[in-house]
């Protein structure tokens, strides 16, 4: 199976080390793609495990959280992600651009354009906030 992030790569040599935890990501890009597969494939704790704490999507509801993300998983086709730019800030931030192109079952266009910040904190990356 080709990885959901859209790589080109398949799934067992792009994201999947990275979700079962045989791996980390050593960049910002690569966290970001191995959390936009994660919503594709509802690895609910992955998007959980990966905000930064710190961070205000961090939600400290997590039954309510992870039911808002498995919600969000299984009701959205996540048909493209397209990396715009990548702005490394210094040695532990960084910002990624990405378009992320989404359809819910109903039909709806739900894509988007969002700039992350990304934090590496005890030598993990992790996506801390939307800046636009
Ligand atoms: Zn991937």
């Amino acid at each position: 199976m080709l990885c959901p992030c859209k790589s080109h790569a398949t799934y067992d040599q792009c994201c999947k080390p990275f979700h079962d935890h045989k791996s980390t990501p050593q960049t910002p890009e690569q966290l970001m793609r191995s959390r936009y597969s994660a919503y594709a494939l509802s690895k609910i704790d992955y998007i959980i495990e990966t905000t930064d704490k710190g961070g205000p999507q961090y939600d400290p509801d997590l039954s309510a959280w992870k039911s808002s993300i498995a919600h969000f998983s299984q009701t959205t086709a996540f048909q493209n992600l397209t990396i715009l730019e990548n702005a490394p800030i210094d040695e532990t931030t960084a910002t990624v651009t990405f378009h992320a192109t989404l359809r819910s079952i109903r039909g709806e266009d739900l894509s988007y354009t969002e700039k992350s910040l990304f934090k590496k904190k005890k030598g993990r990356w992790l996506y801390h906030s939307r800046v636009i």
